[in-house]
């Protein structure tokens, strides 16, 4: 075993736990297909989140290809640079094309006073992303959606457990996706769900994610196998009834960074939002190699070299990768250029040392 303190760790329930909720599945031979555990699942979801839909999906991606397609969308969506792969993918391999947008300075969002310039008559659509769990400008983005008549599909991976204004992040837009990747605040080793306003929207959804087939004799849909099985949903299961405790915790070691970095010049930490209740999924700091000294990549490397290994998230802009060659433009979004060559995200989960950030921050403190 290495001691590399790694970016995240995935959250495991208790060993025994988990045993005992699969248990079931040897007297039912029940794997996939929407079982015990996946209506369970699902439900407690609809009722966690506050929301009034919620299809469970193999991955967060998948959610994400399978809802932009049940809107039947064409033409071009409007979207940001400064995010996972998946959110670029998504849209791309739906055949639409991405327009990007720039993002704000502070929250790293979508920068909605700059959407409009960019509607033209093909647009159909808006991605936002509510990065680091930072929640995007939902009353101003509604307002040009509404003005333009755009669905609004959130990219929400980032926000599970998360609420605005006292209510769950769910619940804007069209519809929002959520990851429940390993790696993630919380998992279903891998798993996501889309939630969403129309019921309609449901009945596709559901079709997608497997084979449009209703009963044995119809199927009406051309649909793909998108399908959460009973062992994730069972990890989501046991899962969910850690999630408030580890969100506690992550918390607790965000206040320790915030609060022993927060004081070095050239550095920029993470902190909340107003009217948000947070996961603390993630601790980004940004680097103003001006005045700090060292940049981006120095201070990666710096880390590295104590085996504690921090993420460049989010370098290369999805924009700029190879995949893309420059294809869909992205060159004008210079705050998302600037923010992805000197930003790193430091280690956090739930039972990270405290002794850890100490030493994360020390490192970080003595360079300067
Ligand atoms: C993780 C992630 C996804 C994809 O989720 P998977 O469950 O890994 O497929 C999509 N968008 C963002 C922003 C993510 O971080």
């Amino acid at each position: 075993m290495s001691n590399k303190v790694l970016v995240t760790k995935a959250t495991l329930p208790p060993f025994e736990e988990y045993i005992d909720e699969i248990r079931s599945i040897w007297d039912s031979h029940w794997l996939t297909n929407m079982g015990v555990k996946h209506k369970e699942f699902q439900s407690k979801l609809k009722e966690f989140m506050g929301v009034s839909n919620v299809e469970l999906m193999v991955n967060g991606h998948m959610a994400l290809e399978m809802i932009l397609q049940a809107f039947d969308l064409k033409g071009e969506v409007i979207t940001t640079p400064f995010t996972f792969a998946s959110t670029t993918h998504a849209i791309v391999r739906n055949g639409l094309t991405p327009v990007f947008c720039d993002i704000r300075e502070d929250d790293h969002t979508i920068n909605p006073d700059k959407i409009e310039d960019l509607i033209t008559d093909k647009t159909c659509a808006i991605v936002p992303v509510h990065v680091y769990g930072n929640i995007c400008d939902v009353e101003k983005i509604n307002e040009i959606a509404q003005k333009h008549n755009l669905k609004v599909i959130y990219d929400a991976a980032h926000t599970f457990g998360e609420s605005y204004k006292d209510m769950g992040v769910g619940n804007f837009g069209d519809a929002s996706i959520f990851s429940f990747h390993a790696t993630k605040v919380f998992n279903s080793i891998e798993g996501g769900c889309v939630c969403f306003k129309d019921e309609n929207i449901g009945r596709r959804l559901y079709n997608l994610k497997n084979f449009g087939i209703r009963n044995e004799e119809t199927v009406e849909a051309v649909g793909a196998n998108a399908k959460m099985n009973e062992f994730q949903a069972a990890m989501g299961l046991c899962n969910l009834r850690y999630l408030d405790e580890n969100i506690e915790k992550r918390k607790k070691l965000v206040k320790h960074y915030q609060e022993l970095l927060d004081d070095i010049e050239g550095i920029s930490v993470w902190h909340e939002q107003n009217n948000v209740v947070h996961n603390y999924a993630y601790f980004p700091i940004v680097i103003n190699k001006e005045i700090y000294g060292l940049d981006r990549d120095e201070v990666f490397e710096l880390l590295m070299k104590y085996d504690i290994c921090p993420r460049k998230y989010f370098y290369p802009l999805t924009c700029d990768f190879d995949a893309y060659k420059g294809e869909f433009g992205g060159a004008h979004c210079e705050v998302a250029r600037k923010i992805s060559s000197s930003v790193l995200t430091l280690p956090i989960y739930p039972d990270l040392e405290i002794e850890t950030v100490e030493k994360i921050c020390k490192t970080i403190k003595e360079q300067k």
